[in-house]
């Protein structure tokens, strides 16, 4: 039988009835796509094995950490093995001499912070999914989170990889010195290739003291020109606050509609800004970044309990999940522009909106310019989902025009990879093929994502 091999060197950890190859079949795009078989190794070996079996007989390989991908990376599009790096979960080492973690891919974000947190230290990358997803699957997709405008994303945290290579070979790259300009710096490369080059099964992160003290404040304006003019105020005044988020109109209805939180209906934006730092650093932080504000004609509250805090970032959590209520279509885009545009891609986005005829919800980041851009649709009315995708086509357009990217943290995998090209151009992409073919020369690792 063809998987016969890897039912020998797993055992009860190669698993192929349909119930258990269903529960791996999906990511969070709510696609589903069934592979031939799972396999859940415990060690780099078992990986090395695996991928060579696959590599010789030509089977297409998807690594999975924690299925919470929005652009379709860890669907088995094309069937295969799907390689679920779960039960590799282990911290190896916190090393408090040179503050750098060695893990396992299959290591839960959270749970890596909450090991940290004795120590006085974090991993700074916090993607809003750091509850359900896997450090393997942040390197590959490069997440960033709302610490990202103050400590950057996942790349510039990642000191070195082992990885697993299509025909099997283990290699490392990187190393635990802060300065190491030995060769290519292929770890750099491996960082959001969305694993399609090579499997990760062992990453040394940098690690960085938590600050002594934070808080947190809630700017509502009504006017989202001003909102954008000072998140842009806040950072030439030289403040870098650890989150600066961003809610708009039509996010603000959308929460307060659904569950009652007490948010400003009236308002344009709302932002969220949170500093950390010394006690004294932070209070000077806030009384400078409340000035500008109040500048630029917002109300402003800041929390003074946890339970205000929490009540602040609430709005902000809730969005996603009473999204779900509006419309069962949702195309969740994360598309960037430069601070300064953030204004102008919103109107365009509204003005898009009435275009089309459909919902556009956007929220995000601020700070980085990261806007999380969901185009609403009724999935039973066909007309109204080709409406959805024309407008999605439209913002990407007018994003790029802006000198933007179509996508700050999601990844291309499926959903994406059609624009792709229209972003880095012909030659580019020729170059991303000629890349993959180099380390994959069968395409057997995750194939048909990014067009490759
Ligand atoms: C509610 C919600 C909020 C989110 N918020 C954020 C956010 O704030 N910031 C952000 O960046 N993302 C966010 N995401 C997207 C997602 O959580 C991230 O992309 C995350 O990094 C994916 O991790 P995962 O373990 O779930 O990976 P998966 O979805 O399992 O896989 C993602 C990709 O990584 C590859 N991969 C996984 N493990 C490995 C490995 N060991 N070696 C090689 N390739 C591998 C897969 O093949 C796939 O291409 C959010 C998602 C949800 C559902």
């Amino acid at each position: 039988m063809k998987f016969d091999y890897l039912k020998d060197l797993l055992k009860e950890r190669f698993l192929d009835e349909k119930i258990d190859r269903l529960q791996y079949a999906y990511d969070a795009t709510q696609k589903i796509y069934l592979p031939d078989c799972v396999v859940l190794p415990k060690t780099t070996q078992e990986v090395s094995r695996i991928l060579s079996f696959a590599n010789q007989n030509k089977v297409p390989v998807v690594a999975k950490g924690c299925a919470s991908g929005f652009s379709g990376g860890a669907l088995n599009v094309a069937g295969g093995i799907a390689l679920s790096m779960e039960l590799m979960n282990n911290i190896l080492e916190i090393d408090l001499d040179n503050l750098i973690a060695t893990v396992e891919p299959g290591v839960v974000n959270y749970d890596l912070q909450l090991a940290l947190k004795p120590h006085g230290l974090f991993f700074p990358p916090d993607p809003s999914s750091w509850k359900f997803s896997s450090i393997g699957g942040n390197i590959a997709e490069n997440a960033g989170g709302p610490k990202a405008v103050k400590y950057g994303v996942t790349k510039d945290w990642v000191l070195g990889l082992e990885v697993v290579l299509a025909d099997g070979s283990i290699i490392n790259v990187g190393s635990k010195n802060v300065k190491d300009v030995a060769g290519y710096n292929l770890a750099q490369l491996f960082i959001g290739s969305e694993g399609t080059l090579c499997v990760i099964t062992k990453a040394l992160l940098k690690l960085h003291p938590l600050a002594q003290a934070s808080q947190t404040m809630q700017a509502t304006f009504n006017d989202m020109e001003l909102a954008a003019k000072t998140v842009s105020d806040i950072i030439k005044n030289k403040i870098i606050p650890s989150s600066l988020e961003f809610v708009d109109h039509q996010a603000i209805l959308t929460v307060e509609n659904s569950m009652k939180a007490g948010l400003p209906t009236d308002a344009d934006a709302i932002l969220i800004i949170e500093v950390e730092g010394s006690v004294f650093q932070i209070k000077e932080d806030l009384e400078k970044i409340e000035q500008i504000c109040i500048k630029n004609g917002a109300r402003v509250k800041i929390a003074h309990s946890i339970e205000e805090e929490e009540s602040i970032w609430l709005a902000r959590r809730s969005i996603s999940p009473t999204l779900k209520r509006i419309a069962d279509g949702k195309l969740n885009e994360d598309i960037v522009v430069p601070r300064s545009k953030i204004a102008e891609m919103i109107k365009k986005t509204q003005e898009i909106a009435k275009k089309y005829s459909v919902m556009i919800v956007n929220f995000g980041h601020a700070g980085d310019g990261n806007i999380h851009t969901n185009i609403m649709y009724n999935t039973k009315d066909k007309d109204e989902e080709e409406m959805a995708f024309k407008a999605m086509d439209e913002v990407f357009n007018e994003c790029l025009k802006l000198g933007g990217s179509i996508s700050g943290e999601h990844g291309i995998g499926i959903t994406k990879q059609d624009y792709l090209e229209r972003q880095v151009g012909k030659r580019t992409v020729e170059l991303y093929k000629q890349i993959k073919l180099t380390f994959d020369p069968n395409n057997i690792l995750n194939p048909h994502k990014m067009k490759l």
